[in-house]
């Protein structure tokens, strides 16, 4: 690529996937400006789990130890019945710190990202209505989500469709020791219902409940549904949710695009995040494989001729893997929503059958990954004058 002046990209949306598109594209030397509809960078989202693979892309884009120093690393991860009993448990080698997945608040992610990137690249209150059949820039980037407009202009075809469930999610107050000092991610399988907890850095647990419902119901009160609903299950739940803020919990209908329907390109326009791939959040890997996604893409952008081959080349590295994961993530929500007793009973145990070496192998396999490296652009040397 002519490297003359500093090719310029626009990206469109400023979430996980906007910011760390915008953040590798500056790495290797682009010009970016991030357009995002809101009037501030969405901080919400109660917490995330990160695994290794998202580390590796942060480490690239030069804020892992940034991301680490807000986050829990978690021992492993378990899953239960309602009464509490263990269906399975996956433990990390306590040595290997970097191959432990991290539970960390939303809201840091994004202000580590956003503080690296500096204010300058962000323009607030920008929305995108409707895409130009020419970009303005040398590079159109659609980072805006599930609905994405760039999308539209891109893979009209795509829909998101929704998947039958929601999920409340929320804060509580305190870290691993709100959780009896266990640092693991806990699941809970019931009926058609699950919850989970994670420690999320030194002040601060990350809990979420998902429940079968009907698309767009809602409650008056949404915390008092979730403990009604989960009133009976293991503790420390109830308990936990008794420290949750009235007012703080989040509620969404979960909706994904077809896996592999998507075009991830068109021209000099390309899709990152939950735009190209939005899936359901069994794996707990949307968020990873839009970091993903901003670290091959930067890599294509500062290594191929064109922009064209490298668009091309990152929708080929790209769409095995997003595609496999959000089916895999699918499978996950169809077991982990079984209703039926009989049903629940063979599931129940299926899992406890399982070795943990090849939970581990599960987990594994989309946390293994390792991104290309990218590497700023050497500067070019300063004449001073004697
Ligand atoms: C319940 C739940 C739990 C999850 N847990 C995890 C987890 O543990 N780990 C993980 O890795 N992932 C997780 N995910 C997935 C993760 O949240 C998403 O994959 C990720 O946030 C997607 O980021 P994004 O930037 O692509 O999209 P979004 O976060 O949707 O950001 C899109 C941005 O674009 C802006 N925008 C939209 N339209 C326009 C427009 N026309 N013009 C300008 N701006 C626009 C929006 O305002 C928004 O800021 C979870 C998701 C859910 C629903």
């Amino acid at each position: 690529m002519d490297r003359g002046t500093a090719p310029a990209a626009v990206v469109v949306g400023g979430g996980i996937g906007g910011l760390a598109t915008a953040l590798a594209l500056q790495r290797v030397g682009w010009q970016v400006t991030v357009r995002e509809r809101r009037d501030a960078l969405d901080r919400g989202g109660a917490g995330l789990v990160l695994w290794p693979n998202a580390m590796r892309c942060l480490a690239e884009l030069g804020i892992a130890e940034a991301v680490r120093s807000r986050s829990t690393p978690l021992t492993g991860s378990v899953i239960r019945r309602a009464d509490g009993r263990v269906l399975s448990r996956v433990t990390v080698d306590a040595r290997a710190v970097g191959a432990r997945p991290l539970g960390i608040v939303r809201a840091d992610l994004v202000e580590a990202l956003a503080s690296a990137l500096g204010p300058e690249v962000l323009r607030l209150g920008d929305p995108v209505t409707a895409v130009a059949a020419e970009p303005a820039a040398d590079l159109l980037v659609g980072a805006d989500g599930v609905r994405s407009v760039v999308r539209t202009s891109i893979s009209p075809d795509a829909q998101p469709g929704f998947r039958g469930y929601t999920v409340w999610r929320a804060l509580v107050p305190g870290g691993a020791d709100a959780l009896g000092g266990e640092a693991e991610l806990s699941e809970t399988w019931g009926a058609g219902m699950r919850f989970g907890m994670v420690p999320a850095g030194p002040d601060a647990t990350y809990v979420y409940a998902a429940a079968t419902t009907a698309q767009g119901a809602r409650s008056d009160d949404e915390l008092a549904e979730v403990r009604r609903r989960y009133a009976d299950w293991h503790p420390p739940i109830a308990d936990v949710l008794s420290r949750v803020e009235p007012g703080s919990v989040l509620r969404h209908d979960i909706f994904d695009l077809p896996p592999g329907r998507t075009r991830l390109h068109n021209g000099r326009r390309v899709l990152v995040g939950d735009a190209a791939h939005a899936m359901e959040p069994n794996l707990g890997q949307g968020a990873g494989l839009a970091i993903e996604d901003a670290v091959v893409l930067a890599h294509a952008l500062s290594t191929r001729p064109s922009i064209e081959d490298a668009l091309t080349d990152y929708a080929a590295a790209r769409a095995p893997r997003v595609t496999a994961l959000a089916r895999q993530s699918r499978q996950i929500g169809r077991f982990a929503r079984l209703e039926r007793r009989g049903a629940i009973g063979i599931r129940d145990l299926a899992m406890r059958a399982i070795p943990d070496r090849l939970a581990r192998r599960a987990v594994g396999a989309a946390a293994d990954w390792c991104p290309p490296l990218i590497a700023p652009p050497i500067a070019p040397p300063t004449h001073q004058e004697t």
